[in-house]
């Protein structure tokens, strides 16, 4: 709980709101939870000339970026500025993790006064770099976790969510209810239920990797009794903890 942290940026952040968000969150956490791996996805769509996104980003800020964060390794994800951004972002990123210097690298077309970033950007951001860490430092119980409750069942204190996803590339709309099974020897037992605009009811259960003997009897469980007794389109089965995946109805 609290592990996971979602840093939010509004539409026309540049690299002043990034390093912002750098080095008042992600950096103290990093600093904190000593990772052994970092990996960086390095998504380029956030560059200040991309077609499909309208963020200000450039590669001056990712090469600053990519020094902070010191990366094991970073993986090109999506960008689709061809031309614009991509040799420039990736010359950047590659000059800062060789530890070269990065400072003469330039797209041409960048105007500061265009793509400042408001003001109101700013203000925004400061508040959500003092509450983020918060959540890190000081995660809440799951009773007062934003967007979930706590439902006690038979077999035990289940942490409840549900979520609305819309996937803009195929227009599908899918609700979910993320279940996890509150466990103090394992990270807990995973449900998913999803329903969307493309499919009737299905079911994911997920036994994690160390799960404790009863969280995974209680997974096996439940996806025993849900293709006994039907109801799902589809239904899988990860089992982390012995490498096995089932899945039913593909
Ligand atoms: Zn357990």
């Amino acid at each position: 709980m609290g592990r996971t942290i979602n840093i939010p940026l509004p539409p026309g952040t540049s690299d002043e709101g990034y390093m912002m968000a750098m080095e008042r969150v992600v950096m103290p956490i990093l600093q904190d939870f000593k990772p052994e791996v970092v990996i960086n996805s390095a998504g380029q769509d956030n560059h200040f000339t991309d077609p499909i996104t309208n963020m200000n980003l450039t590669a001056q800020g990712y090469a600053r970026l990519t020094e902070l964060l010191q990366a094991d390794l970073a993986v090109l994800e999506g960008g689709y500025s061809i031309q614009g951004a991509l040799p420039y972002v990736n010359l950047g990123i590659c000059l800062s993790m060789a530890g070269l210097d990065y400072s003469g690298v330039r797209e041409p077309g960048f105007d500061a006064v265009r793509h400042a970033q408001r003001p109101q950007i700013a203000e925004y951001l400061a508040k959500l770099c003092d509450t983020l860490p918060e959540l890190y430092f000081n995660p809440p119980g799951p009773e007062h976790s934003a967007g979930g409750s706590i439902s006690k069942q038979d077999d035990g204190e289940w942490f409840v969510r549900h979520k609305n996803i819309y996937y803009d590339t195929d227009s599908i709309t899918e609700a979910q209810t993320e279940s996890l099974l509150l466990c103090g020897s394992c990270r807990g037992l995973l449900k998913v239920l999803s329903r969307s605009t493309k499919n009737p009811d299905c079911l994911g259960v997920e036994i994690p990797l160390g799960a404790c003997p009863a969280c995974r009897q209680r997974g096996l469980e439940i996806y025993d009794e849900a293709q006994s007794r039907g109801g799902y389109r589809y239904s899988q089965l990860i089992n982390r903890a012995d490498r096995q995946y089932l899945r039913h109805g593909f």
